[in-house]
């Protein structure tokens, strides 16, 4: 990793680049800076924090933030007294290191490289757009980076929400969205996607600093598409009591000695004032200051927002060959997305890397694992602030003092954030000075951080399985943030456990498993059809299994996207590939009817019909992908009435379908479009991302081809995010009439003789109106298709809207939790085309992983049955979920169970139900549980 690097020029061809950086001196020894910050202390000048958005001070010699990757200080040459005057060097002999190192120079550098993916992310809003707001004459005007700072435990209040005009709390804060995008004011005339989101969880995060504060949010649609954000929209609402106002706000002025006035109209015309402590401006993403640059020295082309320009089936493919582009600078958007083109880029960098796979590998080495077998029980206890997380409810001083009492128990500490780099120095320090045997770390939750922290025990020499997490973050100061108290009693009473469980773990054998190096795609969409040919691409089998007769999905019903481009030909030639394609099998009207096994070694059963008959095939596969999309859902109420039913009221979809018919005579004069008919509502409450767009598109189409059409569009927030906010533009200028109605007065649709009326409140009029249409079209929303069935078979998790629930949101977005098991597409959220193919493509080169790699290690934490115990009953076989206990015949004819270690979950169903208590779980052994249990009894003071 080369931090601190510019880049110069790129010379070459795809597979055969050469890239000139220029690396700037850091002026320390990266190899010997241990991070302990003793010289920023000593340094006597200062700097402004510039990671802290300019709201703090730090030091020419500093690092940005305690979790820097690498961690690693440097010295800024502008402001060091040494490097700008030759005096003081005062770091020189603080550094007990000896890491600081003056005579660095910068070093041209050149890499030969077969691919690049650009990264370089998002630009700043121009101070100029937010001056009207105020920003930059009054020091209580913040954007939302600044607030994300003062926010932040490692801000310059850590993470106190204080005016920075003059440190007090405020006690009213207003949110302003949509500042610098959907402007074209300043030429932004795009939708950031990301502003009302975060806006809404800094509102919640703010509130759970301070409930007291009484936030409002500024908006002219709430843009949280989403899976699963309006549901947070109204955790925002019904839980913190934030408020929500749909306006635009024209301009913010001091008022009074210290407060801010803003001024914003209304739907009805109404100008209102409304007085502030703090006003937050929610910026958008601007593309980044040097997009120009970078476009020019690499020869890519930019957009008209200077973003770099994709296309919707290659939306990571830049207009030069062996560049490829992810993140924000791709165009706006949010973290999980920004993760799921990451891992997409790296699977399409890895194909056109493929003839060098294998070169230049270098495989961590670790020391020799320590024989703790004859050693007493020496337990290290370190408890984690997580910042403000755990720190700011739970009393962290006085829980590591307490499990400074315990049995066992020769070293504790607390730390700002255990998870950073320099803690795990500090962890293996420690391990070795005081000789510890078993670790407990008392954090954040094992789901995310277990593995980073079972590295470093590996890395001291430690078997991985002789430590134990307790999350006293997500079940002590999340749950209990308004109970400090008993948020730290209780994570006294988690640790105290915690302990208890780790004086008797043991070291656990790994185990590794060779994998089958095949795929099997569930559901032949464009989902299923991409990730098939990006591992195709990668070289390897790929079983497509596809229910219907033909492939396609639901793009066979789409003619053009929103942006005017043609699907058809696309579509028909990804089709062509597929089954051209030597290393993919296609299979219609196929159905998975039994999985078992496990990540490396599946073995599905797949039914194949063929007319009335059908026949069942195995499959011996290494990894499995759900791309089994979804379905326009047919809704049974809309607006919270019962369907009318008639041939005038049409989905937006079958609108579409008229819209290319030949005889222009079929088309309507007049249609209602009605929003959320389906979606965000009773029946389905979540958004279904798609709809606002498809209507924008029908209408653009209608109007091209029946100009004199009348359009209205009845709509609760249009979401038309990123780009798209151009056609909602451009929809307007054509005369197409979009009119907001709030879910306390709903459209009405009758049906009255042989036409249906449409009747609704304009809060434009402020007056009821009814309309009779010639068609009403209603955006129905979209509903996964079969993934109760598939979450049965395969063991995987959907959400309560029954599409398929990611491993995590954010880090493991297209992984499910069952090892080996993907997901793309619409089964996962509803989704557009270029977010749809992006999904596939990473999904792909997650489950490419274990196929490179030939095999695939196995948990320690696996079901172990004494064979002197068991009486074979075979009690444990029929009902271990994985089929991963066998009967095996032993010498003296008796039966025994044995487990399949490879494929067991670790579910503990067998040991719980076997009438002997002949089986235990490796890290979970029964005298562990009952001395957890125990420990569980006693009270604080006992243990004190
Ligand atoms: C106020 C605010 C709050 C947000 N909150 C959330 C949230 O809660 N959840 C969420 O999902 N999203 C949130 N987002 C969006 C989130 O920040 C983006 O999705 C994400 O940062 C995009 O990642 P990226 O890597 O593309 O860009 P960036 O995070 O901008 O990273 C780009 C990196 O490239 C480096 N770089 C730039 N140019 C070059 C170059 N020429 N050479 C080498 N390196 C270069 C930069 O220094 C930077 O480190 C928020 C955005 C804002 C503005
Ligand atoms: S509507 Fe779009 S630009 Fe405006 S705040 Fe919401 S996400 Fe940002
Ligand atoms: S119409 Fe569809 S995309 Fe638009 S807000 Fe409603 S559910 Fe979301």
């Amino acid at each position: 990793m080369l931090s601190n690097t510019d880049f110069l020029s790129l010379e070459g061809t795809p597979g055969a680049f050469t890239v000139k950086v220029n690396v700037r001196p850091k002026y320390i020894d990266a190899a010997k800076c241990t991070a302990c910050g003793l010289c920023t202390q000593y340094c006597p000048r200062h700097l402004v924090d510039e990671y802290n958005e300019g709201l703090s001070i730090t030091r020419p010699i500093h690092i940005d933030y305690p979790q820097a990757v690498p961690a690693s200080y440097y010295i800024d040459p502008e402001t060091c007294m040494h490097l700008k005057h030759g005096t003081c060097k005062i770091c020189v002999p603080v550094c007990r290191s000896r890491a600081i190192d003056f005579s660095q120079t910068a070093k041209v550098e050149e890499l030969e490289v077969g691919a690049v993916v650009l990264a370089p992310g998002f630009g700043r809003v121009p101070e100029s757009t937010l001056a009207k707001y105020s920003y930059g004459q009054h020091p209580d005007v913040v954007t939302s980076l600044e607030f994300e700072r003062l926010l932040n435990p490692s801000g310059p209040y850590q993470g106190h929400v204080l005016c920075l005009s003059d440190q007090r709390h405020p006690k009213k804060i207003a949110f302003i969205q949509c500042v610098g995008s959907r402007d074209l004011g300043c030429d932004n005339g795009y939708c950031s996607s990301v502003c009302c989101m975060y806006a809404i969880k800094e509102a919640m995060v703010a509130k759970e600093h301070d409930p007291s504060l009484d936030i409002t949010i500024y908006y002219m649609d709430m843009r949280t598409q989403g899976k699963d954000f309006d549901a947070a929209q109204k955790r925002a609402q019904e839980q913190f009591g934030i408020k929500f106002v749909r306006a635009k706000v024209a301009d913010v002025t001091p008022w009074g000695k210290k407060g801010l006035k803003l001024t914003y109209s209304t739907m009805d015309g109404a100008h209102v004032f409304a007085a502030f402590d703090m006003v937050v401006l929610s910026v958008g993403l601007d593309a980044p200051k040097d997009a120009q640059d970078i476009a020019k020295k690499l020869d890519v082309e930019l957009n008209a927002y200077q973003f770099c320009d994709t296309t919707p089936f290659a939306p990571l493919n830049t207009s030069r060959e062996g560049i490829l582009v992810v993140g924000a600078f791709q165009g706006p958007k949010d973290i999980p997305e920004s993760v799921t083109q990451s891992s997409a880029a790296a699977g399409i960098a890895s194909v056109m890397l493929k003839q060098q796979r294998g070169a230049g590998y270098v495989i961590k080495s670790y020391p020799e694992e320590r024989d703790i077998a004859e050693e007493e029980v020496r337990i290290g206890v370190f408890t984690c602030h997580c910042g403000i997380n755990i720190g700011g409810v739970v009393d962290v001083p006085l829980v590591d003092q307490y499990a400074g009492g315990m049995e066992n128990v020769v070293y504790h500490s607390e730390s700002l954030y255990s998870c950073s780099h320099d803690a795990q120095q500090v962890i293996k320090q420690k391990i070795k000075e005081h000789n510890l045997n078993r670790i407990v770390i008392a954090a954040c939750s094992p789901r995310t951080h277990e593995p980073l922290f079972q590295e470093t025990m590996k890395d001291a020499g430690l078997n991985r399985s002789l430590f134990e997490m307790v999350n006293i973050r997500d079940q002590c100061s999340w749950v209990h943030a308004n109970e400090p108290e008993a948020a730290t009693k209780k994570s006294m009473d988690l640790i105290r456990m915690g302990v208890a469980k780790a004086r008797g773990i043991k070291p656990l054998a790994e185990h590794t498993v060779p994998v089958t190096p095949k795929a099997v795609v569930l559901g032949g969409g464009v989902a299923g059809m991409t990730a098939a040919l990006t591992l195709a691409d990668q070289g390897y089998h790929t079983t497509l299994l596809e229910k219907e007769a033909f492939l396609g999905g639901n793009l066979l019903a789409i003619k053009k996207t929103i942006f005017g481009v043609e699907t058809e030909k696309t579509l028909k030639s990804i089709i062509d590939r597929v089954q051209k394609n030597k290393l993919i099998d296609v299979c219609t009207q196929a159905e998975l009817v039994d999985v078992a096994g496990f990540v490396g070694n599946f073995s599905s059963v797949v039914k194949l019909n063929e007319g009335k008959t059908s026949k069942e095939v195995t499959i011996d596969h290494g990894v499995i992908i759900l791309a089994t999309g979804g379905t326009e859902y047919v809704p049974k109420t809309v607006l919270g009435k019962e369907l009318v039913k008639s041939d005038k009221i049409i989905t937006q979809r079958e609108l579409e379908t008229r819209l290319y018919a030949k005889n222009k005579k079929d088309l309507p004069n007049s249609v209602v479009m009605v929003q959320c008919a389906g979606s965000r509502g009773d029946d389905l409450n979540y958004c279904s991302k798609v709809c606002c767009n498809h209507a924008v598109k029908n209408a653009l189409m209608l109007k091209d081809r029946n100009p004199k059409a009348q359009i209205i569009v009845l709509y609760r927030d249009m979401r038309t995010y990123g780009y798209a906010e151009e056609k909602y533009r451009e929809a307007r200028e054509k005369g197409v009439v979009f009119i907001p109605y709030e879910t306390s007065a709903m459209p009405e649709i009758t049906k009255k003789g042989g036409s249906v009326e449409v009747s609704f409140f304009d809060p434009i009029l402020r007056e009821d109106v009814i309309i009779a249409p010639d068609l009403v079209t209603l955006s129905v929303g979209i509903v996964p298709q079969g993934t109760e069935v598939l979450s049965k078979l395969l063991k995987v998790p959907v959400t309560a809207d029954k599409f398929f629930l990611e491993a995590h949101v954010k880090l493991r977005p297209v992984e499910m939790p069952v090892d080996g098991v993907f997901v793309c597409g619409l089964a996962h959220s509803p989704k557009p085309l270029d977010e749809t193919v992006v999904q596939a493509q990473a999904a792909a080169a997650k489950a490419a992983i274990p196929l490179v790699k030939g095999m695939v290690h196995v948990a320690p934490i696996v079901s172990n049955v004494n064979k002197e115990e068991c009486i074979g009953c075979g009690l444990c076989v029929s009902l271990c979920p994985y089929k991963t206990i066998k009967m095996v015949v032993m010498e003296d004819k008796k039966k025994k169970a044995e487990t399949i270690v490879a494929s067991c979950k670790a579910c503990g169903i067998c040991a719980a139900h076997c009438p002997t208590f002949a089986i235990s779980m490796g890290g979970f052994t029964n005298e562990q549980i009952y001395s957890q249990i125990e420990a569980f009894g006693k009270s604080i003071e006992e243990n004190v």
